[in-house]
């Protein structure tokens, strides 16, 4: 075993000749991305038709999100140009795969956060990792403008998705589901908030279509909490709200190229409601084994709301086809959001530590 080795399937590593880096790029990396495609039956009987889904299941990164894809060239990158400090806004992820990432590279990592929005999860590996905290009176747009501000004029690394190098390594989970599937799918379900992610997906299929490793382009459907629903509405929500924190966002930085996505690909955008949210996301853990943050539920969410069988009569979404291959995104773990899970914890029942006792308990 040598130890360069050891890391040769990180995104950089196994994307190299699709990204801009050179020898010259320190690679900083967790080994993120090669995360399951995994195919979901129950899901596909819901959809019905012959028409079979797989869920991308992002949240098996290192940090628990997809940000981790974007965080490794972001870093890398500005390792490269001599950054000593990096600083992002975030409703909770971008902060986690952040202050990891810095850690990594032995940086400074500052995070503003919306004060009392951010799962606690998220908020335990921001500061686990050591970054520097502050939250802000304010939502994440709030963060977001004040992180340009400061980036402006201090010597510090803007690490959002405001930066390019984040979209470029966040598109190599189109390639690995080009890899997997053998072509790209024919319809593709992701949660939308900043916007970055889908527009990353695009710009991933679009590059693999283009050098001929796969023969199609996906329909790109996004979908938004129906309280922070900008793109929906095509205006800006000043207060945006949801359960879904990690998309709790009202001024979407990827807008233009998100819209351009689903339009130019023959997508849509939709909402979801947070009920419906969180009847996806509890329903995805007991009938499929994968447990995912409330976000990440809104892909599947819109899946039953649009595709199933007895579909939404206003539904936007052009119908899809007989035996169409659907991938929905899952963004992040479950575990990321402890309090919005345990929720559903019912009451637990106790037994005396007695066979007899557990049996008669079951049999009730
Ligand atoms: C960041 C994030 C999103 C939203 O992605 P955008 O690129 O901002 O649209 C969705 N789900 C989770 C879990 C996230 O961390």
């Amino acid at each position: 075993m040598s130890l360069t080795t050891l890391h040769d399937r990180g995104v950089i590593a196994r994307w190299r000749a699709h990204l801009p880096v050179s020898e010259k790029t320190p690679v900083i990396s967790l080994n993120e991305g090669s995360t399951p495609l995994i195919h979901t039956p129950r899901l596909s009987a819901i959809v019905g038709r012959g028409c079979e889904v797989f869920v991308k299941y992002e949240g098996l990164n290192p940090t628990g999100s997809f940000k981790d894809r974007g965080m490794t060239m972001a870093i890398s990158k500005a390792c490269e140009q001599g950054a000593k400090a990096v600083i992002c806004a975030s409703t909770g992820n971008t902060s986690a795969a952040a202050a990891a990432y810095a850690a990594r590279a032995g940086i400074a990592c500052i995070v503003l956060l919306p004060a009392g929005k951010i799962a606690l999860g998220k908020l335990a590996q921001a500061f686990m990792y050591g970054s520097k905290v502050v939250a802000i009176e304010g939502n994440f747009d709030d963060a977001l403008r004040l992180v340009r501000e400061i980036g402006e004029t201090e010597p510090i690394a803007i690490v959002n998705s405001i930066n390019p190098f984040r979209l470029e390594g966040q598109k190599t989970a189109a390639f690995e589901i080009i890899e997997t599937l053998g072509d790209a799918p024919d319809v593709h379900i992701m949660p939308v908030g900043n916007a970055g992610n889908i527009s990353a997906y695009w710009m991933g299929y679009r590059e693999f279509h283009a050098i001929g490793r796969a023969t199609r382009l996906p329909k790109m459907i996004g979908y938004q909490a129906a309280g922070s629903a900008p793109i929906y509405h095509n205006r800006i929500v000043e207060k945006p709200e949801t359960v879904a924190t990690a998309i709790r966002i009202g001024n979407p930085a990827s807008w233009e190229k998100a819209t351009a996505a689903m339009r130019d690909s023959g997508g849509a955008v939709d909402i979801v409601t947070d009920e419906q949210i969180l009847s996806a996301q509890a329903w995805l853990a007991s009938h499929e084994g994968i447990f995912v943050e409330p976000a990440s539920a809104a892909s599947i969410a819109g899946l039953m709301k649009c595709c199933g069988q007895d579909r939404c009569t206003t539904c936007p979404l052009p119908a899809i086809p007989e035996g169409s291959r659907i991938v929905c995104t899952v963004t992040g773990h479950g575990l990321k959001d402890p309090d919005v899970a345990s929720k559903q914890i019912g009451n637990i029942t106790t037994a005396k530590a007695d066979k007899r006792a557990i049996l008669d308990l079951l049999a009730t």
